[in-house]
């Protein structure tokens, strides 16, 4: 299957090329030629199958046509080594736990297909040759990605991460791993990796010496694969008789993942409506009152994985319902919660449910909550384990969490990086050395 620009000003591209470039040339995301439709068979017969087996026929409409069938199937089984439950909250509301793997958020998922899907790739060309996978992180991301592309032949990760700024616990998670993983400390802030790896994709000299990727969250084959679990979690509902107006709730930072539900509906998944869950962060929630798309700086919050002041999935929403305003309002409603409003949230579903959220399934908790209409079912997301906010969450609920044993075991580890200052050259040399 091919792959266009949102921005229309690039040339159709492959999967492979999708999947190396991440990017489109005109700065637009990449979006399927097509979204197949599944039989309703499948439907029907959804709540007998397992996670995997629901998860490769998805896969299969995607990546089908460039992947053969026992290379995608390995890759989805691969993938997908852990759980994705539905755990029920309330009566109404169930809370789908995305952090039973590796880094104990959702972004593991993505992570591991895309660096098995680039795995592919490089051993279909069979040159040999290594292929350098450069993020820059301000937590979460890095974890996921250097997990994903543990171990995987033929890559070589860099993780670029700003000295002092991100929780100890997200360090260890990129930092204590070796092998094909390297952890690089810059000595400045976020922007200041970022701009480091930009700038390693525009040098010309360093692009002729190595390959170069990058793994960030707008890749398709990390956004794609996320719509597995929304065919899951409905089996799981359908299974105990709740599907029938089943709400789901995305708390949403980049609005990747909410934006791989949309795909899952457009392929018949019956979800009878979406919730956008934002944490002050509030640019989508106005656009839907407004249906002005206004940009802004993000502010610092409690639930920081969704601290964005310009999603960059709205480019592919927008596309995904032809810029239709009216059409994106009749799927999907907005909410928006301050920190204080998410402790509230917290301190309350503990309290009336005895379930821990972390602080951003809370968001997602509450605006169910709030939400919800008469015979209505509502799912919302658990994005990653309270464990990786231990502080944040024991203090607003006065606990003390247990830390499950994969993330001790990742503190444990002996802490390896390099230091970089925030100047190019510097990074530039480094890297022709590697
Ligand atoms: C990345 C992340 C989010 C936001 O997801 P998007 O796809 O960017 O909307 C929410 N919660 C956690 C824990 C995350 O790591």
């Amino acid at each position: 299957m091919n792959y266009y620009s949102t921005n229309g000003q690039a040339p159709i591209a492959s999967l492979e090329k999708a999947v190396v470039k991440g990017l489109a040339e005109d700065k637009g995301l990449y979006m399927p030629e097509q979204i197949k439709p599944l039989p309703q068979s499948f439907f029907d017969n959804i709540e007998n199958l397992s996670f995997q087996e629901i998860a490769y026929t998805v896969a299969d409409a995607f990546f089908g046509e460039d992947v053969d069938a026992d290379s995608l199937k390995k890759i989805v089984y691969d993938t997908l080594a852990f759980d994705v439950p539905a755990v029920k909250v309330t009566d109404t509301i169930y809370s789908l736990e995305l952090f039973h793997g590796p880094t104990l958020a959702f972004k593991d998922v993505g992570a591991r297909f895309m660096a098995r899907l680039l795995q592919y790739f490089l051993k279909k060309e069979g040159n040999g040759s290594q292929v350098n996978v450069l993020v820059a992180t301000s937590g979460d991301t890095g974890s996921a990605v250097a997990n994903g592309f543990l171990g995987v032949d033929g890559i070589h990760v860099y993780v670029l991460y700003p000295k002092g700024k991100v929780s100890p616990i997200q360090e260890c998670q990129f930092t204590t791993l070796g092998q094909n993983i390297t952890a690089i400390e810059v000595d400045g802030v976020f922007d200041d990796c970022q701009a480091l790896v930009k700038s390693a994709f525009m040098d010309e000299e360093l692009n002729k010496h190595m390959k170069l990727t990058s793994a960030n969250s707008i890749n398709v084959a990390r956004f794609l694969p996320q719509s597995f679990y929304y065919f899951y979690a409905y089996a799981q509902l359908k299974k105990a008789g709740k599907a029938d107006q089943m709400v789901v709730c995305v708390p949403s930072g980049n609005f990747g993942n909410i934006c791989s539900a949309l795909f899952g509906k457009k392929m018949g998944l019956p979800i009878k409506r979406f919730i956008a869950a934002n944490n002050a962060n509030d640019i989508f929630f106005n656009y839907l009152k407004t249906g002005k798309y206004e940009p802004k700086p993000s502010v610092q919050t409690i639930a920081n994985a969704m601290d964005v002041g310009d999603p960059s999935n709205f480019a592919r929403i927008y596309d995904l319902y032809g810029k239709d305003h009216a059409a994106i309002c009749a799927d999907i409603s907005g909410a928006t919660y301050s920190d204080e409003q998410i402790a509230d949230s917290m301190r309350d579903c503990k309290t009336e449910t005895g379930y821990v959220c972390d602080p951003h399934g809370a968001c997602g908790y509450r605006a169910l909550k709030e939400g919800l209409k008469d015979g209505e079912v509502g799912v919302f997301l658990e994005t990653a384990h309270p464990a990786k906010f231990k502080d944040t969450v024991d203090g607003i609920l006065s606990d003390d969490i247990e830390i499950p044993a994969k993330l001790r075991a990742f503190m444990q580890g002996e802490k390896q990086s390099v230091a970089m200052t925030k100047d190019f050259s510097a990074f530039k040399a480094f890297l022709m050395n590697a």
